[in-house]
């Protein structure tokens, strides 16, 4: 059985003309997957028998199993997939106002080894495929009431999308098609630890989404410290891969710095982020460190926070506080991890 999240408009073609059906069958099929998200083939109903008999001899729509479904009181859902081979992820549903973004995993673990983080803990498995990382999504959507959208995705979730770039690329593809998603490509981010060959690709490939990069320190000595991948590249090229980019597409960028108390949130620091940022157009979006059980690190004081905040203001950076959701899941960023132990889901309102 193969994966039809993993078949664009084209190869789905294909296989709709190896069993003489008519090209318009296409853009049924994806409008029952994407916008009346079916659950079944046998769901859809304007196709003929014979069509919705040779997909589901053929095709899986699920791949991954549900092992646990959290909520929490601000709205945050938190989903755990499993796959066949036990790899597990975390994907997110925030509400917001009108917003309905989700947060998707990019990997089973991470492999970059951010201190403060959760994901890559355990390291890395593997890399998702693209139909794995679109199913993420759509699971999501399917916790939507029929009247409500997604409006925006993050690839913020569990692994470094940029290390597994051609199944992000093909993923958000599907994600921002006018007959997929239908997600525009300016409400769609992909956050990095900055890897710099693949920000360059990315701008060759005129690519439109916003870029968020981590940078966590303002010099390489404390960031080799929090991000140690960092120790083979160096802030230097990541800002500059990061300033083509934006160059070539004029998308907003954004650099994310978590705020960890006593570590990368004193004045000096921010004095030294603030003239690392000042003669470019970028937002700096600070998270206060989400605490993850078995780390050392603290959140720092509203105190700290505001004596951070206004030197970065004053020095003209415009600089947003990351709202903190879904934390009573463990659902806010660097708290998404692989496995699922009882105790650590507050609540739980369903499992299959
Ligand atoms: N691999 C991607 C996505 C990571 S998650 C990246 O490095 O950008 C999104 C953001 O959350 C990153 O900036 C990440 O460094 C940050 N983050 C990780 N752990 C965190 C924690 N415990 N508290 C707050 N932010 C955290």
């Amino acid at each position: 059985m193969k994966h039809i999240l993993e078949f664009d408009s084209q190869a789905l073609s294909d296989f709709v003309a190896s069993h003489d059906e008519k090209s318009f069958r296409v853009g049924q099929v994806r409008k029952w997957l994407f916008a009346d998200r079916a659950q079944s083939f046998g769901e859809m109903s304007n196709l003929p028998k014979s069509l919705r008999g040779h997909l589901t001899e053929s095709f899986q729509i699920w791949t991954s199993k549900v092992v646990n479904h959290s909520k929490s009181e601000d709205g945050t859902e938190k989903l755990l997939l499993q796959w066949p081979d036990g790899g597990q992820v975390e994907c997110v549903l925030l509400r917001d106002g009108d917003r309905r973004s989700i947060c998707v995993s990019s990997q089973v673990g991470c492999a970059m080894g951010c201190v403060f983080c959760a994901s890559g803990l355990d390291g890395v498995d593997r890399n998702l495929t693209s139909g794995e990382i679109l199913e993420q999504m759509l699971r999501l959507q399917h916790l939507l009431p029929s009247d409500e959208r997604l409006s925006h995705i993050v690839m913020m979730g569990m692994g470094e999308p940029l290390a597994n770039l051609n199944n992000v690329l093909a993923t958000l593809q599907q994600a921002s098609a006018a007959d997929g998603l239908g997600i525009s490509s300016r409400r769609i981010t992909i956050s990095t630890v900055g890897i710099p060959e693949a920000i360059d690709k990315l701008t060759e490939l005129n690519s439109r989404y916003n870029l968020a990069v981590s940078l966590h320190a303002p010099n390489d000595q404390l960031r080799s410290q929090l991000v140690p991948v960092n120790k083979k590249i160096g802030i230097a090229k990541i800002l500059a891969a990061a300033d083509s980019y934006f160059e070539s597409c004029g998308r907003r960028l954004t650099f994310e710095y978590v705020l960890l108390a006593g570590v990368n949130d004193t004045q000096e620091q921010a004095r030294e982020l603030a003239s690392l940022l000042r003669k470019r157009s970028v937002l700096l979006n600070v998270i206060p460190y989400n605490p993850v059980e078995g780390l050392p690190y603290r959140t720092p004081s509203a105190k700290s926070i505001s004596k951070f905040r206004k030197i970065l203001t004053d020095a003209g950076i415009t600089i947003q506080f990351r709202q903190r959701k879904g934390d009573q899941i463990n659902a806010a960023c660097g708290q998404l991890r692989r496995n699922f132990r009882p105790g650590n889901e507050p609540v739980q309102i369903s499992a299959s």
